[in-house]
């Protein structure tokens, strides 16, 4: 057995291979991911708008992502909120390119596997170090993580927090719809966090597992998730999924992301490349944890 069919073999024993999504298979598939927290407000809209538009336009869908992790803040009026609340800008639930919602939450489980299975396979480790650790020994200059637990071998204790090894060499390239190529060397990427000390996923690595099991195909991201961008896509990699493609509407940056949508593979780095599904994943796509009807 090769070393690909092997991992997949491995990845299909954890997490089970079938799929209840129903995925369309020409089809884009995008995301909007509110937190339940609070009113819906209209810095939520635009991005509501533009994905919407985009899954339309494309004949794709527009699938309705709950980040409900923090679950004491959690309630279920706030999810009839945002579902009323798009119904009344025009995303209507009961509209055929309309998925959802889905509930972080309910993939827990599948966030954690995802996490064992990286530190099994030596992508992620984990790290005891402290605050004061890391200001002793880099001093005030320090910026991120200096790598001491790296090859330190240790297991998983309660209290450690499991860090994602970030490649030495060789950079991340962000296919952006609205910037083009971006470059992001490895090597100034830290090793950061994707597990708390009590084994509880971080947000980078929900979101990263959750698009994987959505099949998201399009991440259109806010600016403020510019720096999480390449760590993302880092981990999609090593959860061996193709990245999605990437786009930031921002101001009047909008109408040209939505002419790049409308023209794929025109205008070159500015088009939206037309990708497939993450089919070779070596961590597979899973509704062992009950992606399905909410
Ligand atoms: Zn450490």
């Amino acid at each position: 057995m090769n070393a690909d069919a092997e991992r997949n073999a491995r990845a299909s024993t954890i997490t089970g291979s079938s799929s209840r999504l129903g995925v369309m298979s020409d089809g884009i598939r995008v995301r909007f991911a509110p937190s339940p927290t609070g009113m819906f407000h209209v810095g939520g809209a635009r991005p509501a708008l533009f994905n919407w538009a985009l899954a339309r336009q494309r004949r794709g869908r527009f699938v309705l992502r709950i980040e409900d992790t923090d679950a004491e803040r959690n309630r279920p009026e706030w999810v009839e909120g945002i579902v009323s609340a798009l119904a009344a800008i025009g995303i209507i639930s009961s509209d055929p390119a309309f998925e959802g919602p889905y509930f972080q939450s309910h993939s827990a489980g599948a966030q954690r596997e995802a996490s064992l299975w990286l530190f099994a396979e030596r992508r992620a480790y984990y790290c005891d170090c402290t605050r004061e650790d890391l200001a002793r020994r880099g001093g005030p200059q320090q910026r991120g993580y200096d790598g001491y637990c790296r090859d330190r071998g240790l297991p998983y204790e309660p209290g450690r927090a499991l860090r994602f090894r970030t490649p030495d060499t060789g950079s991340t390239v962000v296919d952006d719809v609205i910037r083009g190529r971006t470059e992001f060397p490895n090597d100034a990427i830290e090793d950061f966090i994707i597990a708390r000390g009590d084994g509880t996923p971080v947000f980078v690595l929900a979101n990263a597992v959750d698009d994987i099991r959505e099949r998201i195909t399009h991440v259109v991201r806010g600016e403020e998730h510019l720096s999480n961008t390449p760590k993302q896509q880092l981990l999609w990699e090593a959860l061996g999924a193709a990245p999605p493609g990437v786009g930031a509407p921002a101001g009047d940056r909008e109408p040209a992301a939505a002419k790049a949508v409308q023209a794929p593979g025109q205008g070159g780095a500015g088009g939206l490349p037309r990708r497939g599904l993450p089919a070779r994943g070596a961590y597979q796509l899973s509704d062992a944890a009950g992606v399905g009807a909410p």
